[in-house]
């Protein structure tokens, strides 16, 4: 105790820890487990992707770059966010960052500070709160109800204090893959603007969408929205660690510094390869998000057939499983069902206090584990174990 907060830090109980991960971690102990736990593309990257890394480094890209990332990238990041996003971004205003979940915990670290409150969605994806607990942040969870997973903003005006200082949103969402209309992400603009909040708007799956468009907070509010990017998802890169972020000038100077200190600058060679995946990359996302919406309606038809309710995403790739008919908490489900017939699935409960009687299920394995892992959860809903 006489070392002060260093013995606060020693302890990981003050830190959260992932559901997610402790299905995962069972799972990769046994064998022959069907994975439909984790939200990772089942395909490569695109070879050309792959080639552009090997000639980056063979051409000698192999030292720090700018913190900011390399111009070349920034630019055509530029391009894709003013086409895909609809939103004018210079490229001063975009930063390269190792994947999308360090582009998060910058945008935590550059606008708020210890004792702020932040909305945080629930059901949300669990691993905003690692960042959110070790910046000493204060998570204030708003609900997106089912069935829709839109956020209600009576209840955010409910929530909101002095000391809240930051909204945390993310369309196409996960769990729910929802996206909501714009008259919503207007209403949610509007509560920014009204409460002065910055708009932390996690966009990594912002082109595995299948209806429409997903209208970005930055389009209304270029002014107060941070929105972190991934090449994660939209290029099956999950291994390689590519994200980026956008936000206004001079904000964005404020975290390239911060950055400088955390990671000097991505891999060089990576920057590159991303660079190829802009440029060639269109036909390989186009194939995959076919591939995710057959599997989309395949999985939701299956279900369909066993009478089991579940909601339709309209984005990214998971499905949330309604298990309230075995009146079992999701986390005893999930261990239950791993353990007997060796089936991984998200526990809802992962995703927060909404979402126990569900589990999620991701479309981003292959088709085959879906339907073999489906089928065995849809019996065991008409059977409880
Ligand atoms: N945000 C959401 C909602 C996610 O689901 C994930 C990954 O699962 C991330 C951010 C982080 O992705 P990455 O760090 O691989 O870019």
């Amino acid at each position: 105790q006489e070392r002060g907060t260093s013995v606060y830090w020693a302890q990981p109980d003050n830190l959260p820890t992932s559901g997610i991960r402790e299905i995962l971690d069972i799972a990769l102990q046994m064998s022959g487990a069907i994975r439909l736990e984790t939200g990772e593309p089942n395909f490569p990257p695109d070879p050309a992707v792959i080639d552009a890394f090997y000639e980056a480094a063979r051409a000698g890209h192999n030292r720090y770059t700018s913190s900011w990332g390399i111009l070349p990238l920034r630019e055509a990041l530029a391009d894709k966010i003013r086409s895909v996003n609809h939103v004018i971004r210079s490229p001063e205003e975009i930063l390269v960052t190792p994947g999308g979940s360090p582009g998060l915990f910058l945008a935590f670290l550059g606008t708020l500070g210890a004792g702020d409150q932040v909305l945080v969605p629930n059901p949300g994806w669990p691993d905003y709160l690692g960042g959110i607990r070790a910046l000493h942040l204060d998570p204030i969870f708003y609900p997106l109800p089912a069935p829709q997973f839109w956020p209600d903003l009576s209840v955010l005006e409910e929530l909101v204090t002095p000391r809240t200082r930051a909204i945390v949103v993310n369309f196409p969402g996960n769990p729910a893959g929802s996206i909501p209309p714009r008259t919503v992400i207007e209403a949610l603009v509007e509560f920014a603007h009204t409460h002065d909040l910055w708009i932390i708007s996690d966009e990594v799956y912002d082109q595995i969408v299948y209806t429409d468009t997903v209208l970005s907070p930055a389009q209304l509010a270029p002014e107060r929205t941070i929105s972190v990017y991934s090449f994660s998802k939209t290029y099956a890169m999950t291994g390689w660690r590519l994200g980026y972020v956008a936000l206004p000038w001079p904000y964005s100077e404020s975290l390239n510094r911060i950055a400088m200190g955390l990671w000097s600058s991505v891999a060089e060679p990576l920057q590159y390869a991303g660079l190829t995946a802009l440029k060639t990359g269109s036909p390989g996302i186009t194939t995959r998000l076919e591939h995710y919406r057959r599997r989309r309606d395949l999985a939701l038809n299956l279900l369909n057939s066993y009478q089991i309710p579940c909601h339709r995403p309209d984005g990214a790739f998971y499905l949330l499983v309604d298990i309230s008919r075995t009146g079992m908490r999701s986390r005893d489900f999930a261990l239950q069902l791993l353990e007997q017939e060796k089936v991984a699935v998200a526990p809802g409960s992962a995703f927060g206090s909404m979402t126990d009687h569900y589990v999620r299920i991701s479309l981003a394995s292959s088709e085959e584990d879906l339907t073999q892992g489906l089928t065995i959860l849809a019996q065991v809903l008409q059977n409880p174990i």
